[in-house]
């Protein structure tokens, strides 16, 4: 499945994504809001205490809002702090 964004997280070779494999590649959970355009690193550690850590990011992002506005229209992908130079970022707008 290609999300709508086509978006990638770095580094991840497709396919679905564990919160096992989150924890394992030293990821956090990245909430990208459509609707006040925030970027939110959540621990996947509280997810993966919580839910298990067979649950997928698709599986979980259903249940996530924007931490700053509350909004449920939002992107939930893995983010490495560590890869953070191959992470292409939004282009500004002009
Ligand atoms: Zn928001």
């Amino acid at each position: 499945m290609i999300n709508p964004q086509g978006e990638c997280p770095a580094g991840w070779a497709g396919g679905v994504m564990k919160l096992r494999d989150v924890l394992n590649h030293d990821r956090l959970l990245l909430v990208s809001c459509h609707d006040c355009n925030s970027k939110t690193p959540l621990d996947p550690a509280y997810f993966a205490l919580r839910l298990g850590v067979e649950h997928t990011v698709e599986d979980i992002a259903p249940e996530m809002h924007c931490p700053i506005c509350g909004s449920a229209d939002i992107t939930l992908s893995a983010h490495s702090p560590l890869e953070r130079r191959e992470t292409t970022a939004p282009a500004a707008r002009s």
